[in-house]
């Protein structure tokens, strides 16, 4: 089985309170292939422009990412994205948004990526996100990312494009603004009445809930003292989710296996805000996942353990105490009708 993906594939400028990178190998699909490439072969689908360098594809390559279907444009400049973040990190400005290749991209997927199991249509614009996954029949769970950029720009096309997947993964604060609604709960109602059966709200530092045909799931984000730039983190959680759900092909989609598949996602997303860019997860190891993931359910997990409560209205009107003074009140209201009185 294998997962493909559409999205950026960028160079990025990037400055957070930590410091800063002016060129750096980014993207939404640059991000999720290397976070999927833990679980199966990804399938990554976008051009390039000539200053994408053999050092880029090497960076995928060496993580056995499949390339083929990146396609050059002669003459073309790769997506350029300059982004800043202040001391809240989840909070960013975009300074800029360069298509470049981007904007007369015309699809043509190879067979292989065609026929992947689990297809992610990574941030980009809507219509190239419909492009894919039309040209994906077969697949067994797609879903998708975006941003206001294209909620702003693109709002009719990207509900057209949410109709055709099964789970819509958003930023909170873009969920709201997609939906118009003024919690998460009221945004997935609204978008599961458009089709998508899974909906993921990734909440920054706070992680991510989801709502399935099951009911609600959270998980907080993996608490770390080093974050340096969250840039990626969300395309990183869904590469460990996506990743996860291609490793158990014919398995059942169900809650329990999506909130797994949130426990790898959170896991990968956590290790990408470590170093700035791909860099940390570019040489991440197959044993620090499976460990952050451990830890996390460590510290997510607890063991009911049942104890006798007290019935707090009891207690207090056997000591006289709210109870009993409510019990006063009966009595002289009932008392002023001349009935029988009861002191409680
Ligand atoms: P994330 O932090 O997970 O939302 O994704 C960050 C990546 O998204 C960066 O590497 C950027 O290159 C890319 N990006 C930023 N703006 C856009 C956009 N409008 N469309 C597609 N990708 C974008």
């Amino acid at each position: 089985m294998s997962v493909t993906v559409v999205g950026s594939i960028a160079f990025d400028a990037v400055t957070t309170p930590f410091g800063s990178r002016e060129r750096m190998l980014g993207g939404s699909a640059v991000h999720f292939s290397l976070a999927a490439s833990f679980f199966d072969v990804v399938h990554v689908v976008g051009p390039v422009g000539d200053d994408f360098s053999q050092q880029e594809y090497e960076v995928l390559r060496r993580r056995g990412v499949e390339t083929a279907n990146i396609e050059h444009v002669p003459g073309g400049k790769t997506f350029f994205w300059r982004g800043e973040y202040g001391w809240d990190l989840n909070e960013r400005r975009t300074l800029a948004t360069e298509l470049g290749v981007f904007a007369d991209f015309e699809p043509k997927l190879s067979a292989a990526a065609r026929s992947a199991d689990v297809v992610f249509l990574a941030n980009i614009q809507p219509e190239l996100q419909r492009g894919v996954r039309v040209q994906c029949e077969s697949a067994r769970f797609v879903a998708l990312d975006s941003m206001n950029l294209w909620i702003e720009t693109t709002r009719e096309a990207l509900i057209e494009t949410i109709k055709l997947v099964d789970c819509l993964m958003l930023n909170d604060s873009e969920l709201r603004e997609l939906t118009r609604e003024p919690n998460f709960v009221r945004a997935a109602a609204q978008v599961r009445d458009w089709g998508p059966r899974v909906v993921i709200a990734k909440q920054g530092e706070y992680g991510a809930a989801m709502i399935t045909d099951e009911g609600f799931f959270a998980l907080p984000a993996f608490p770390l003292e080093t974050v340096v730039d969250p840039t990626g983190a969300g395309d990183c959680f869904a590469g460990g989710l996506m990743g996860y759900i291609a490793a158990h092909p014919g398995a059942e989609l169900d809650h329990e296996l999506l909130s797994q598949a949130m426990a790898y996602g959170t896991a990968l997303a956590s290790f990408n805000v470590e170093e700035f860019g791909v860099e940390r997860i570019a040489n991440l190891t197959s044993r620090e996942v499976a460990e952050r993931v451990s830890e996390l359910r460590r510290m997510t997990h607890f063991v009911e353990k049942p104890v006798d409560l007290r019935d707090p209205a009891l207690h207090a009107s056997r000591a006289g105490l709210a109870g009993g003074s409510r019990a006063t009140r009966v009595t002289a209201s009932l008392s002023e009708r001349d009935t029988p009185t009861e002191s409680g």
